[in-house]
């Protein structure tokens, strides 16, 4: 047996045995990534769709995805590459690039604006090693690194890339151990603990998803947005209010579809109750 020690989880995994993620193996008596350069997705995005507001405002960036997730959010928009189906596995193709090929593609889309790479679509943290082999060599051709995660993550995992990325969208979903628990499958502590590390290295944004009955009280974003304001040796000498905050609307998808999107009226009041306290509040899909 052995241990992965990369998020909550912490699966003790026998020989050729994959953890709950479904993207790291037991292969000869190491805890391997399954899924290493497999690329699901391969996209030239904007910047702001990651979501990063004040982070090279108006680029774009070449977006890469491959497959597996440790969470299990009942909504998630992502699903195909996220979580597998009844069988274990998933069913979307990949393409393999090597971190140097990646690198190359990165550059040569350059001439259309682009500033760097953006690890996303699925969590790019249980197949961290790719992360790093390839923000590497980004950051010495230039490259800016930008890494969309749900931060449930350990701290060693961050250390290990965290020197090559620039940029963050961490997602904190909700604000109550029960939320995290019961319908995502996490752990909010963890993902606290990232935040407080990485809002110290590189500039970092926030996303919140209000559900409908599960995380749109008033008092629940008064508490989040206190967290996040109180938030002390944030990267660039900046105070935890400035680190800025997207609030987003769900709509149904997956597994949850007994309820129809976010009221539109709610995200507006959500974020301005968020604005009492940070100073740098935006709103999506409304
Ligand atoms: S990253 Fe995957 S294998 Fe490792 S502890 Fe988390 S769920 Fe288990």
């Amino acid at each position: 047996m052995e241990k992965c020690e990369v998020c909550f989880r912490h699966c003790e995994l026998r020989e050729g045995q994959v953890g709950a993620c479904r993207a790291r193996v037991n292969r000869e008596g190491r805890i391997r990534p399954v899924y290493y350069g497999e690329l699901s997705s391969v996209a030239l995005d904007p910047i702001e769709k990651k979501p990063l507001a004040r982070f090279h405002p108006g680029s774009v960036i070449l977006s890469v995805g491959s497959l597996g997730c440790n969470l299990r959010c009942l909504f998630c928009q992502n699903h195909e590459i996220a979580q597998p189906d009844s069988k274990g596995s998933f069913s979307i193709p990949t393409e393999h690039l090597s971190p140097e090929e990646l690198v190359d593609l990165a550059l040569r889309c350059r001439p259309r604006g682009n500033i760097g790479i953006a690890y996303t679509y699925n969590e790019p943290l249980v197949g961290y090693e790719y992360v790093r082999d390839t923000a590497k060599p980004a950051h010495e051709k230039g490259l800016r690194n930008v890494l969309v995660t749900n931060g449930t993550a350990s701290l060693q995992v961050l250390a290990e890339i965290a020197p090559y990325i620039d940029a963050m969208n961490i997602d904190l979903k909700g604000f109550t151990d029960r939320y995290y628990r019961e319908i995502l499958q996490g752990d909010r502590r963890m993902v606290m603990e990232f935040i407080r590390e990485a809002v110290q290295g590189c500039h970092v944004e926030l996303t919140t998803l209000i559900v409908p009955r599960e995380n749109d009280s008033e008092a629940e974003m008064r508490e989040l947005s206190g967290w996040v304001a109180g938030i002390r040796h944030v990267h660039g000498g900046k105070q935890g209010k400035e680190i800025p905050l997207h609030i987003s609307r769900f709509f149904p998808r997956h597994r949850m579809t007994d309820r129809g999107p976010t009221d539109v009226r709610k995200i507006y009041r959500l974020a301005e109750v968020a604005r009492e306290q940070l100073d740098y509040v935006y709103t999506g899909n409304c």
